[in-house]
């Protein structure tokens, strides 16, 4: 999937000079014709790129993100809007809105939303009086734009065209990549954080933490998970980071760095929750999932769970490949592999055959079946604990411990109807002998990362 991969070309559309004149000329035309037929002030939204080429996703994404900006504005101060359009050209996007305020005091917003941040830099918000007249940044006070790549005014460089048209393109381009880059590894570590806590806090969980009881464990509970969830944030923006840095370059040849980051965020785990393990399983499942979208996210693939899931497991091959060859000490070669493939890795290597096959489905049926988050959750956690080998499970309490608490749900599942009481009555169970199916825990909090990253939106 990775190897003889050529850089994927966006599709990109060059605008000819006549095109581009006429584009102006256009805006013109419209700002008139939209000020004569619905009256207020008129906000003309264009994007401020360089060069023939004007319209490529990244700037498609920057022109939607100034729209937000000014929409979260009129709505922030409930002004009155008479008409807005968006009108997308091949010469570029340009959005309208006309609207009833103050004109300088509009302007002053819009200089803010101009001066906010990098982003904010690249847009251009105009603001057109009803007798066509500009108001400008100078009139409000607001300090003149200056150019992106030296300490002038913009219009001067503009005149004397002291830069070139590529090296004015690179900067706006950096500026958006660098701008959703950030925004969009965001997006996968709040979503793996979200994932975390919805997974403790479904209620019941036979022998687990949640948010009635400790299950079968004495030295953690539901706040020390919330802890443990919110410290490691930085971890999964840090891995959707890697991946989007590597998105084009095999695996083998960086998965390792991405050791000393899970050893790190185990680290913050322990100190959030006083030395007990609540996510180690987590960091390493759930870590690899966000590298895997930050894979899909830097290709600007479509990103569905089982591409996710693919990506991820050839990240888990990849890194079960490189522990075989780390000799922590040197000059001496180990008697066993350094890592055995089971649990959590050999779930990742896979490609989480069980999120996939039993965790989501199950999840989606209980969801069309108006099942709410929390049953949801508690229904996908015991199908899977009903299939799926727990080496939590095993490690403490032996196979056929596991063999009974399958049994205990089959028995139930057959009638495919498992009700609060039989739940209860299951938790109060395992947790007095001290079953807790921590693996399918965290595979919970998988299937809910898949959803939430895939399913809704
Ligand atoms: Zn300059």
């Amino acid at each position: 999937m990775f190897e003889d991969q050529p850089k994927k070309e966006h599709a990109e559309t060059e605008a000819s000079l006549q095109e581009i004149l006429w584009q102006r000329e256009n805006i013109a035309k419209r700002q008139a014709a939209y000020l004569k037929e619905y009256g207020g002030m008129l906000i003309c939204l264009t994007l401020n790129i360089a060069g023939p080429v004007k319209r490529f996703p990244l700037a498609d994404r920057g022109f939607r993100e100034g729209c937000t900006r000014v929409e979260a504005m009129l709505k922030a101060y409930n002004l009155p809007v008479y008409h807005r359009c968006v009108h997308s050209e091949k010469a570029g996007q340009t959005g309208f809105w006309n609207v009833e305020a103050e004109g300088h005091w509009l302007k002053r917003q819009l200089t803010q939303i101009e001066d906010f941040d990098d982003l904010g830099r690249i847009l251009d918000l105009d603001l057109l009086q009803t007798d066509g007249r500009k108001i400008t940044r100078q009139d409000v006070g607001a300090k003149q734009r200056r150019c992106f790549l030296c300490t002038n005014p913009a219009v001067v460089c503009g005149r004397s065209r002291a830069h070139t048209v590529e090296e004015l393109q690179n900067y706006t381009r950096q500026v958006l990549s660098a701008y959703f880059w950030e925004k969009d590894a965001q997006d996968i570590g709040r979503t793996a954080v979200r994932a975390l806590l919805y997974e403790v806090s479904a209620t019941p969980k036979p022998g687990l933490v949640d948010r009635y009881n400790s299950g079968a464990h004495s030295d953690m509970d539901f706040f020390t998970f919330l802890d443990s969830a919110t410290v490691l944030y930085p971890y999964f923006f840090r891995c959707a980071q890697v991946g989007m840095e590597n998105c084009q370059r095999n695996p083998r040849t960086w998965i390792e760095s991405l050791r000393v980051q899970g050893i790190l965020a185990e680290k913050q785990m322990l100190d959030a929750t006083n030395g007990v393990n609540t996510h180690k399983g987590a960091i390493y499942s759930l870590g690899s999932i966000c590298v895997a979208a930050g894979i899909l996210s830097g290709r600007g693939q479509k990103k569905t769970p089982e591409q996710l899931c693919e990506l991820a497991g050839e990240l888990g091959v990849a890194d079960l490949e490189s522990r075989r060859h780390d000799f922590s000490q040197p000059g001496k070669l180990p008697a066993v592999p350094v890592t055995q493939n089971t649990g959590a890795r050999k779930e990742v290597s896979n490609g989480f055959p069980h999120v996939l096959q039993i965790g989501l489905p199950s999840f989606l049926r209980a969801r069309e079946m108006g099942k709410n988050w929390n049953d949801a959750g508690v229904f996908a956690l015991l199908c899977m604990v009903c299939k799926v080998i727990d080496t939590n499970i095993v490690r403490r309490k032996g196979a056929e411990a596991l063999a009974r608490v399958q049994h205990q749900l089959q028995k139930l599942w057959k009638q495919e109807n498992l009700d609060d009481k039989e739940i209860e009555q299951l938790d109060a169970l395992w947790s007095q002998e001290g079953i807790s199916p921590g693996g399918c825990a965290d595979l919970l909090a998988l299937t809910y990362f898949l959803y939430f990253y895939c399913e809704e939106e």
